[in-house]
């Protein structure tokens, strides 16, 4: 259990959490090919053949912050990677967190709540979670006094378009970058709200928005990146304090796949791999203390550069999600590499 040790302050974190396997899986019999041997450990046992095809197990370890088996809620989840960044913005900070993994891992599942039947209740996903620990903050008298005020935005990109996820119609909205380098979502909403139950409101408007007019469950979301702000401003001019990202990235998978023979399907490919790589170099571009950061590399990147840029001020964490199935194998290890990669300087 996590319950005895303590509560790590990285400036970056990175983090797996490991799905259960579904019904369908346990109906098909799949087997389980990862294993949490502890809480910073996770092993991946790729079954492979030897030139003589004689089979063998080959054993991947990996090392994180925080390996989340198969059991652990996203309270949980939530204790150890979000509740800690809505504290430092509080403090005045900056701070992202990133829901990264493979189409069906679990991203939408942790940061926006867990579905029973069709229905998503947004009340358990990290979303809610850190908005309902901001106004425990608001109250705590360290930061009564502040004055502080909570709004909220709700937006998605879908290949280099953005969309207001909390205004009728979804309109695209453009972004515009002025002469002080200072990026601006040209009339993005920023709802103000007063308690968790408006934040509920604004998490379930915008779900529905994003997903209506999809053929299957799956298939437009997975290929779009889906970013949720708490924005804490002070008195008297309304000025920023801190800001919170928690961002639900497409399908890793999307960003590999430049086999379809739909050329549009092919431009967001690319431009999902291109975000996911961008992102890559600019966390750890944060990590080196580095005064160069490459947020031009794609426009998910250039629409998050405040919350990347301010030193010691930003922090950022990753949850990579994992399916547990053999048949995901492949993906689980790119998705592994890939968080390897974020942490390693
Ligand atoms: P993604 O957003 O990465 O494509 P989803 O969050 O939609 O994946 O998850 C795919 C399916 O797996 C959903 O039916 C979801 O309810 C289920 N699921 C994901 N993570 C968990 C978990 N930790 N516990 C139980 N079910 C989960
Ligand atoms: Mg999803």
């Amino acid at each position: 259990s996590f319950a005895s040790s303590p509560i790590k302050q990285h400036q970056i974190l990175v983090c797996v959490r490991k799905r259960p396997l579904n019904r369908r899986e346990l109906n098909n019999c799949e087997p389980d090919v990862v294993s949490v041997p502890n809480r910073e450990l996770l092993v991946v046992h790729e079954p492979r053949k030897q030139v003589n095809l004689t089979k063998f197990l080959e054993h991947h370890n990996f090392r994180f912050d925080y390996t989340f088996d198969d059991d652990c809620s996203n309270a949980q989840v939530h204790e150890r990677t979000a509740r800690p960044l809505v504290r430092h913005i509080f403090e005045g900070g900056m701070a992202t967190c990133f829901a990264y993994g493979q189409t069906g891992s679990g991203k939408t599942h942790t940061m926006g709540g867990v579905f029973t039947g069709k229905q998503q209740n947004c009340r358990d996903g990290i979303y809610a979670l850190a908005a309902g620990d901001v106004f425990e903050y608001l109250r705590h008298p360290k930061y009564a006094r502040l004055g502080l005020t909570v709004s909220c935005s709700f937006f998605e990109l879908y290949g280099t378009r953005v969309y207001d996820l909390l205004m009728p119609g979804k309109p695209q909205l453009r972004v515009l970058e002025d002469g002080k380098q200072k990026v601006q979502v040209v009339g993005l909403t920023e709802e103000p709200v007063a308690n968790s139950d408006d934040v509920l409101k604004l998490l379930e408007l915008g779900n529905s928005v994003r997903t209506s007019g999809q053929t299957s469950a799956n298939s437009k979301s997975s290929r779009s990146h889906a970013v949720f702000q708490i924005v804490l401003r002070s008195p008297p001019i309304n000025q920023l304090h801190g800001k919170f990202s928690l961002i639900d990235l497409a399908g890793n998978e999307r960003g590999a796949d430049n086999s379809s023979s739909n050329r549009l399907t092919r431009l967001e490919g690319a431009e999902i791999n291109k975000s996911l790589l961008a992102l890559k170099e600019c966390i750890r571009a944060l990590g080196r203390q580095s005064p160069h950061l490459p947020f031009r590399g794609s426009k998910l990147t250039q629409v998050l550069r405040d919350s990347f840029i301010g030193g010691k001020k930003v922090r950022t964490c990753m949850i990579a999600m994992i399916s547990p199935s053999l048949r995901s194998v492949e993906h689980t290890l790119n998705t592994l590499r890939y968080a390897d990669r974020v942490k390693e300087l």
